[in-house]
């Protein structure tokens, strides 16, 4: 599983029927979508990398690009977690289990899973962007020997926009998993602050055999590096995954496009130094 670009093999235009074969609650806008693709030999030959992402199609709506959180080794669950943003993502939040919505895909690039094989890893998700890296943790649970330290810092506006509350306790047998709140609650007894505080204070043995993978809001991106950086993580080493405004998913329209790069097909994943000069422009 090397990072790579791999715009899907068939027809990148070609939608498929799925159904949500379930649907979790996961906070006040958000819910997990388990989805089946329903041609049987679609669903056969369907692969996803970890950090991949579906564009979800709503008759009459529009589509949205969608990352799908489940296990690439169990590529027929296809769960994708959804936060209300706007007209597309709130069609779907009208559908119920049985339901159907139109998919293509997967596209973009992936998380340098292989890479980290023998090392130690920091992976650091801000909110909705958990999901993107779940499929990571999956394959890192799955195959637990090949990797050193593994911990997920994981911080959210309040506690119920912490993901997978549940699974992410159960996660902490084989890896460490620290959370943090901007605002706490009443009930909430866990740190508070933004979660780059989490990563300053944490032990870091051996920065230069250590790999940073960050996805979030881009300003959490930013300081997560910078404070990364300050850690001795090199920056051949430190991956974001950036989410911009998508259309198309094939580097066709350009609606994604950062100065020569195409979020939809050269990303969302990317090795940080290749997008530095991106991420430093305000508002582009
Ligand atoms: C690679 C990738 C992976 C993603 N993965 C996920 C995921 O796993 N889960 C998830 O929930 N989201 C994910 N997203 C984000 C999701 O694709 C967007 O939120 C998408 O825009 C939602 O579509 P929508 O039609 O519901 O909302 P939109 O109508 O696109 O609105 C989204 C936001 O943009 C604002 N907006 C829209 N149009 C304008 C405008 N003209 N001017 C100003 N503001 C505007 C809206 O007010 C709203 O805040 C991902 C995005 C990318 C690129």
């Amino acid at each position: 599983m090397t990072p790579s670009t791999t715009v899907a093999r068939h027809d990148p235009w070609l939608t498929w029927n799925a159904t949500i074969a379930s649907i979790t609650r996961e906070g006040p806008d958000v819910a997990t979508y388990d989805l089946t693709i329903d041609d049987p030999e679609v669903a056969q030959r369907y692969r996803f990398l970890p950090g991949q992402f579906n564009m979800l199609y709503m008759p009459g709506v529009g589509e949205a690009a969608i990352s799908i959180s489940g296990d690439p080794a169990s590529p027929r669950q296809l769960p994708h977690t959804i936060r209300v943003a706007g007209n597309v993502t709130q069609a779907l939040a009208n559908l119920r289990a049985g339901d159907s919505l139109g998919l293509r895909g997967p596209f973009g690039s992936s998380w340098p899973v292989e890479q980290c094989v023998g090392k130690d890893l920091i992976l650091v998700a801000g909110g909705i962007g958990l999901p993107p890296l779940r499929p990571v943790i999956y394959e890192v649970l799955a195959n637990r020997e090949r990797y050193g330290n593994v911990t997920l810092l994981y911080g959210a506006r309040s506690s119920d926009g912490l993901l997978y509350p549940k699974q992410t306790a159960a996660w902490e047998d084989s890896i460490t998993v620290k959370r943090t709140v901007d605002r706490a609650s009443a009930d909430w007894h866990g740190h508070v602050g933004v979660v780059t505080a989490l990563l300053e204070r944490l032990s870091i043995p051996r920065p230069e055999d250590t790999v940073l993978m960050t996805c979030g809001p881009e300003v959490m991106m930013w300081y997560t590096i910078r404070t990364a950086l300050s850690r001795g993580l090199s920056k051949a080493n430190a991956w974001v995954s950036l989410e911009r405004n998508m259309n198309c998913a094939v580097g066709f329209c350009g609606h994604c496009q950062l100065g020569p790069e195409f979020v939809c097909k050269d990303g969302p994943v990317f090795r940080y130094d290749r997008v530095e000069p991106i991420l430093k422009v305000e508002h582009l």
